[in-house]
Formats: structure tokens, C-alpha cells, sequence
């Protein structure tokens, strides 16, 4: 039995076409599986406002999908699963939400997240972990792991994400899913609620690196809106997509290898690697020398910018107020210690301690140069290689619980991510096989603006390989 929804956008798209379905049929069919895996956690809220019908032939038209609940909403609930922003409706649509929907896609519901984004397994939402498809009992990964939950459950076939440190890459490895954080500036910002501004990067959850590719097409641009997008305009990612492996140079990245990498992981990524060269790429052994700064270096400025943006929720203009304030330092005290869970407060201490007087020289600036040579090594190896590859995370999903109460731990699921950010580049994680019954990612980075060889790529490895289309519970 076909199953559109299953399968993906291609899909669903020629079973529109073909008059197998209509868009009103498969956003309802999407409504009733979020609602039915209500077990998964995937969705803070359903999205039933009324889409505009969009005319025009776009490969997205009347494909339903699920957005991250940090992108702003008009006239709909956004929360960044945080108590500060429960009650909170957007008067504005994120411009990633508006091109969509311009598309013809129909927004079926809001995905869970960790708080304000900030966490790598999508336990620290004001509305409770979200659940992986493939075991229960673990974490789908984060933070956008409603998205990746939802994808991966054959609720919808595609959603968006936000990756700062690799909340689209690491949930879409946790879930198998194929998962794409775009350069920075690619695509814009506006109405993603800010988490740490020089490093958000709005995202694409999928079946497919095809997929990918063409949501990418709809949502990448120029915005002036956004004063860091980018003026370079989007390509035709879908039909750079046959673009021949045959000579492409993929560096392995020995440090992304290293110690913290469980065997079976560092096994599946190297068998994948090996079909890269069967199908005709040159793997070459690079260094990152610089690496092992990524995570402090990122656990300092996400945090520094995170305590700026996170300022505004004061109590006074929107987000939650305690009740009977007594004197106006009481009402931001309280409410800001009352609206914000545990983790997304020790990152505001964190970041206004970087950033304090005295403290600035050697823990934010020290940051901000171990950034330089982070972006440096990248710019060194790009010489040598086309491409970077290496695991996504490395781990498969962990047990629900088993890292929240060390926050160290919970740090390095992202060793392999954290450093994509801090030089903007692009990356994306691909299934590339299966560890004890768990997906395995794949991660592969590219030079900034080389979304078209990075989508190639995966396709390419995707039209030989069927990791991508493995389901949870052992279902074709
Ligand atoms: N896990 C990282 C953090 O907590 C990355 C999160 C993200 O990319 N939004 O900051």
C-alpha cells in the first residue's frame, strides 16, 4: 500500500498530482496521526487556521507539514516549549512559514522542542520529553526533536527545525531522518524566535536529501528583514541534484572519530564511507586541529548571546508576569525565574557571567578567537577536499533520563556538530545504517553556499543505499 504521507514530499506530491488525494485529504490524514501518536509528544499545539489557496504549480503544493514551535505563527500559539511564552500568539508569520505556505505547503501543527531550543534531546520542554519512534524509551535527540519525531512516525513528510549546534542534524540522526542546516544567511530569520543570533540557522527535517532540496528551494533567499541574509540568490538545488560522485573528494575528519564515538557508530559511518567510494569518491584523511575547541568555545557564546536575547521576556511587554508584583525588580525576578525552566536559567548565568565586566577578556573574547581557528580549519581542508564527513553524533539515541543530570554529557552529543555553527557553514545528516536496531547519521559539510554539492551527494548515496528507507519497528 502506497502511503504518501510515509514515503515523503516526492511523494505526496505525485499522488496530488495524479488525483490520488487531494491537499484537504492528507492535511486531515496529518492531523489524525499527530493526534494518534500523541504517545510521541511530537506537537505542543495542531494548527487549524484556514490555509489561502495558492494558484501556482509548486512541487509543495498541498503537501502538509509540521513546523518547529520557535518559528512565529500568525494568529497561532508559539511557545518555544517554555512557560514564558505559553500564552504567546504571534501577530506575524516567520518569513520560513510564510514562503511555505506561499508555496502551497499547509502547516498542520507546532513540534515539540527543548526550551527556547537549547538542549540535545528534547527534554527540557515545558510540556515533557518527546519520544523516539524507534524505542520509547529514548530521546528523539534535540532540539527539534518533535520535528524529527514527527517525520520519522509518517506523520508528515517533512518539517522545519532550527539548528544553533545541531538541533536539525543530531534529532534527524537520532530518528533517522535526513536532516539539513544550510549556510548562514542562506535563510532567513525573521520570526524564528532568537536562541544565539550569530549562530540560528533555520532547517529542513525530511525523508530525503531530495527532499530537502526542494523545500530549500522555497525557503532559501533573500529577506531584508533579516539584516545577516544573505544577497546571493537561491539555486535550483533539485537540479543540481545528479550532479556525478565520480572524482569528489570527501575528507574524513579524523577528530570527529575520536574517543566518545561507540564502535558500532564509527562501524556504520566507515561502511558508508566505503559505498561513497565504490560509487566513485576519493576519501581523503584530513585534520581539524582545532576541534577539540568547538564545544567550550560554543558553550560560551551561544550562552553570552542567548542571555542578550533571552533580556526582553522582563514581564512587562509579553511572555509570562508573575501575579502581585511588588516593586518592578520583584515583577522581573519573579517572572523571569518562574517562566524559565532550569537549563534555559543556567545559560542565562553562564552568558551574563562571560560577558561581565572582568570576565569578557578571558571567556568571551577567548571564545570568540577559538571561533576564527575553528573556521580556519574548515577554510584550510576545503582546499584539499570537497566535502567533510564524519558521524553526526556519536552515540545512536539515548535513554530518556540518561544524560539530563549532567549537563557535560549532554554536551558532547554535539561534539560533531557545534563547529558547523560557529563557521556558518552548511552540513546535513543523512541515515547511514543501523546500530543494536537504531539509526546511525551520517553528517557531511560543505564550503558556505555549496548546498547544491552537499544535497548531490546524499542523493546520490541515497539512490544506492536504503537506509533512508528503514522504519522504526522494523516496517518496509
Ligand atoms: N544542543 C545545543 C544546545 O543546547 C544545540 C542546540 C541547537 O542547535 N538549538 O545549545
Amino acid at each position: 500500500m502506497s502511503d504518501p504521507l510515509d514515503e515523503g514530499l516526492r511523494a505526496c506530491a505525485e499522488a496530488l498530482r495524479e488525483n490520488r488525494t487531494d491537499a484537504d485529504a492528507l492535511a486531515g490524514e496529518a492531523r489524525r496521526r499527530a493526534a494518534a501518536r500523541d504517545d510521541l509528544n511530537a506537537f505542543v499545539s495542531l494548527d487549524t487556521r484556514v490555509p489561502a489557496r495558492s494558484a501556482h504549480a509548486s512541487p509543495l503544493a498541498g503537501v502538509p507539514f509540521a513546523q518547529k514551535d520557535n518559528f512565529c505563527t500568525a494568529g497561532l500559539r508559539t511557545t518555544c516549549a517554555s512557560r514564558m511564552l505559553d500564552g504567546f500568539v504571534p501577530p506575524y508569520e516567520s518569513a520560513v512559514g510564510e514562503r511555505l505556505q506561499a508555496a502551497g505547503a499547509v502547516s498542520i501543527g507546532k513540534t515539540n522542542l527543548d526550551e527556547f531550543a537549547m538542549g540535545s534531546s528534547n527534554e527540557t520542554s515545558h510540556y515533557g520529553p518527546v519520544r523516539n519512534p524507534w524505542d520509547p524509551t529514548r530521546v528523539p535527540g534535540g532540539s527539534s526533536g518533535g520535528s524529527a519525531a514527527a517525520v520519522a512516525a509518517g506523520i508528515v513528510p517533512f518539517a522545519t527545525g532550527s539548528d544553533t549546534g545541531g538541533s536539525v542534524r543530531q534529532p534527524a540522526a537520532f530518528c533517522g531522518v535526513t536532516g539539513l542546516k544550510p549556510t548562514y544567511g542562506r535563510v532567513s530569520r525573521w520570526g524564528l524566535i532568537a536562541y544565539a543570533s550569530s549562530l540560528d540557522c533555520p532547517g529542513v527535517l525530511a525523508r530525503s536529501a531530495e527532499d530537502c532540496a526542494c523545500v530549500l528551494g522555497a525557503i532559501a533567499g533573500h529577506d531584508p528583514r533579516d539584516a545577516t541574509s544573505a544577497a546571493r540568490p537561491a539555486e535550483d538545488y533539485l537540479a543540481a541534484l545528479d550532479a556525478p560522485l565520480a572524482g569528489l573528494r570527501i575528507g574524513v575528519a579524523r577528530p570527529y572519530f575520536g574517543a566518545g564515538v561507540e564502535a558500532g557508530v564509527g562501524a556504520a559511518v566507515q561502511a558508508a564511507l566505503a559505498e561513497y567510494e565504490r560509487l566513485g569518491a576519493r576519501l581523503v584523511e584530513i585534520d581539524l586541529p582545532h576541534a577539540h575547541l568547538a564545544i567550550p568555545a560554543y558553550y560560551v557564546i551561544a550562552p553570552a548571546e542567548a542571555s542578550s536575547n533571552l533580556a526582553r521576556y522582563d514581564g512587562v511587554r509579553f511572555g509570562h508576569r508573575c501575579a502581585h508584583p511588588r516593586s518592578l525588580e520583584d515583577l522581573y525576578t519573579r517572572s523571569r525565574a518562574e517562566g524559565f525552566g532550569a537549563e534555559v536559567r543556567r545559560r542565562i548565568l553562564i552568558g551574563t557571567f562571560a560577558l561581565s565586566a572582568g570576565y569578557y577578556d578571558a571567556y568571551y573574547l577567548s571564545a570568540q578567537k577559538a571561533r576564527r581557528l575553528i573556521a580556519g580549519d574548515f577554510d584550510a581542508a576545503f582546499a584539499q577536499v570537497d566535502l567533510i564527513a564524519g558521524p553526526t553524533a556519536p552515540t545512536t539515541a539515548f535513554a530518556l533520563g540518561e544524560k539530563s543530570a549532567d549537563p557535560l554529557a549532554m554536551a558532547a552529543a554535539d561534539v560533531n556538530t557545534v563547529a558547523v555553527n560557529l563557521a556558518g557553514l552548511p552540513a546535513l545528516s543523512i541515515p547511514a545504517g543501523l546500530h543494536a536496531g537504531l539509526p546511525v547519521g551520517l553528517q557531511l559539510i560543505a564550503p558556505a553556499f555549496a548546498e547544491a554539492r552537499l544535497l548531490a551527494a546524499a542523493h546520490r548515496f541515497q539512490q544506492a543505499t536504503d537506509w533512508h528507507r528503514r522504519r522504526p519497528g522494523g516496517r518496509p
